[in-house]
């Protein structure tokens, strides 16, 4: 599985929901996607970056991605059910959801967190990826071999000092990954996560300003394993967090 080389077809005829498309890592996972043969929707809160990365995929001969502008920070369980029912008549099915969107906040000491930034790091990390899958599963099971890919960090697996809650809302991700696998195990579905480690993006500089940024791996370096997860050469994977940068 390690630096999986997927061919160009691999996700030929595939439909794939990408939340945070619009920068950083998920922005890098749509253009990969679709450079494979994928029909990509991309679901963010600043449009002006989804329209941006739509315009590449056209430019780069992709198929035309779907836009969906969504603040998961205030959408509610309607927002998602109306968003798949949308899917369905468009689409007929989901192939692949890959939940990318995350907030870091401000790193704390614990004495310190407030519960605004708890709750907004909550909503957005773990409770939003939990309701937009509920609506998502049925489309997704019209789909033949469905994938769900959450993401992790190293700090939801080993906490770390001030952060707070972004670690925890990253432990509770992996958990609800676990909890997913294991009750789809009987099924087609899928559901992994990847931890991509340090990699170089907004959210990253926000973490480390001061760091060299040119020793930090780029989106494009942890492609393959976010190819791996959403082809069909990961059908036998289910309940695994898996590191985009093993070595590291
Ligand atoms: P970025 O901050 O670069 O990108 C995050 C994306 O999520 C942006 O497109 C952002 O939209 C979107 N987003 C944030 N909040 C919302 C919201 N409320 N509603 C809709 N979209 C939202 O982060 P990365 O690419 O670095 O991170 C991607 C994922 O990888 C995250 O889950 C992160 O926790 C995880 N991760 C990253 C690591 C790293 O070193 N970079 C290490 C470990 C894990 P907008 O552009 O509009 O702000």
């Amino acid at each position: 599985m390690q630096q999986y080389q997927a061919s160009k077809d691999a996700l030929k005829n595939k439909v794939i929901l990408i939340t945070g498309a619009g920068d950083g890592i998920g922005k890098e996972a749509a253009l990969t996607y679709a450079a494979h043969g994928a029909t990509v929707i991309l679901l963010g809160r600043t449009v002006k970056k989804l329209t941006a990365v739509y315009d590449e995929i056209i430019a780069n001969g992709g198929a035309e991605p779907a836009i969906v502008p969504l603040d998961l920070k205030g959408a509610t369980a309607k927002h998602y059910r109306d968003m798949a029912s949308t899917i369905q008549n468009e689409f007929g099915r989901l192939d692949g959801l890959l939940h990318n969107a995350g907030i870091l906040g401000v790193l704390t000491p614990f004495e310190h967190i407030d519960l605004e930034t708890w709750q907004d790091i909550m909503q957005v990390n773990v409770t939003a990826a939990m309701l937009m899958t509920q609506a998502l599963v049925p489309v997704m099971r019209l789909a033949a071999k469905p994938s769900i890919v959450f993401t992790s960090s190293g700090v939801g697996r080993k906490g770390r000092a001030f952060w707070g809650p972004y670690a925890v809302s990253k432990f509770a991700t992996e958990g609800l990954m676990e909890v997913m696998a294991d009750e789809f195990e009987s099924t087609n579905l899928r559901v992994n996560c990847i931890n991509p480690g340090a990699t170089r993006t907004a959210m990253r500089s926000g973490a480390y300003p001061a760091e060299d940024i040119t020793k930090l791996k780029t989106p494009a370096d942890l492609m393959w394993l976010y190819l791996y997860l959403m082809s069909d050469d990961s059908i036998n994977e289910n309940g695994q967090s898996i590191d985009a940068q093993p070595k590291r």
